[in-house]
């Protein structure tokens, strides 16, 4: 399958994999690969819905296709019931690392909360080294770099924020780059979540959090002007705050305009919206109103094992649906690149070193292909 863009170049998911891309928001027990599970699962004794690898991979999808956050979760409860060992963990660390490479991901941030995996004596420090050895030892072995994000639980106590963002300042110099507060947002404002929030600002950390995924625009409000976000997971609920027609704005809220305006990065995930929303077609997504209006967007796998999806195909879906064109895909990674939370000079070497010249040598390839 191939789409024709307006220059005329096909974006296959060939030329789209070898792309340099970056990936922001992936969860890094939402990536497991099935005979991965089966294999912990062997080990420990943990009962499966499925053992087969076709049909596991089926039954996460079926679950993650129901159109409700809720049912979406359900899955979680399987990866991370194999998740509770050193072992277990380093593995699917290392693995997601390969795995990225596989995808042409060039840069990584993935993330995960420690608070669901201590049910085998683990403490919080020993799941984090454990988890930040993995990567960068895939890392290495891939030549793929990354951040780890630390998750507070919006729907779990806010000591146990607390601690997670204690955690995340802790490990700031070992691969930790940011703290995010995930889960179910309805009945959970991330203004109850205040303590851990003050924490990463006072300890001049990076924030991001979930917000106006499930739940409408005053979720994203409070993350960015209570809890001091710097970047948004998902925020297609921002499109209630403008008026629009045929993607262009015709009116603005004060939110959109601030988001606009400061350019706060949204980690749009176009797949894991569709399985977790009612939005019956991607045709109703607002990623081409963001994109289009000059917002910083960004495309994101959100969890590749329960949508079924990889970065590649995330590029994909949008190319095939909102017609993108390589440049187009260009601009969504060199967003995604000048929003990541490591260093400002890590960012440069990676757009002006990896980014750019992978993008070059892609055009160059396709214009002697043609000349030919
Ligand atoms: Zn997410």
């Amino acid at each position: 399958m191939s789409i024709m863009s307006s220059k005329g170049i096909t974006l296959t998911k060939d030329l789209l994999n070898r792309a340099p891309k970056v990936l922001l928001h992936d969860h890094l027990d939402g990536g497991l690969r099935p005979e991965t599970i089966i294999d912990l699962a062997n080990q420990t004794n943990f009962e499966l819905p499925e053992r087969d690898p076709g049909r596991l991979t089926k039954w996460f999808h079926e679950g993650a296709t129901r159109g409700s956050l809720s049912e979406y979760l359900k899955g979680f409860r399987v990866t991370i019931g194999v998740m509770q060992t050193e072992e277990a963990l380093y593995r699917v660390a290392y693995e997601m690392m390969e795995d990225m490479y596989k995808d042409g991901v060039a840069y990584v941030e993935t993330r995960f909360s420690p608070l669901f995996h201590t049910e085998q004596g683990l403490n919080y420090d020993q799941i984090i080294e454990t988890v930040l050895r993995g990567l960068r030892d895939g890392a290495r072995a891939f030549n793929v770099r990354f951040g780890l994000i630390i998750c507070a639980m919006r729907n779990l106590p806010p000591s146990g924020s607390v601690k997670m963002a204690e955690c995340a300042v802790r490990y700031r110099e070992q691969g930790v780059v940011g703290f995010d507060l995930a889960g179910d947002e309805l009945g959970h404002p991330p203004k109850d979540h205040l303590d851990a929030f003050y924490y990463i600002q006072r300890n001049n950390f990076f924030i991001t959090i979930h917000s106006g995924e499930a739940f409408g625009k005053e979720s994203i409000w409070q993350a960015l002007q209570f809890c001091g976000t710097h970047r948004i997971g998902h925020g297609t609920r921002l499109k209630d705050d403008m008026m629009e027609s045929d993607d262009k704005i015709v009116e603005m809220g004060n939110l959109s305009r601030y988001v606009l305006d400061r350019r706060v990065p949204l980690e749009i995930c176009l797949s894991s919206n569709l399985h977790t929303t009612s939005m019956r077609s991607l045709h109703y997504h607002p990623f081409p109103l963001f994109f289009k209006n000059g917002f910083r967007v960004t495309l994101n796998t959100d969890n590749r094992l329960m949508s079924n999806t990889t970065q590649t195909n995330e590029f994909f879906v949008a190319a095939k649906e909102f017609a993108l064109t390589l440049d187009d895909v260009e601009k969504l990674t060199l967003n995604a690149m000048k929003s990541a939370f490591i260093s400002f000079q890590e960012r440069l070497d990676l757009i002006y070193n990896v980014i750019k010249p992978g993008f070059a040598e892609l055009r160059a390839g396709i214009e002697s292909a043609v000349s030919e």
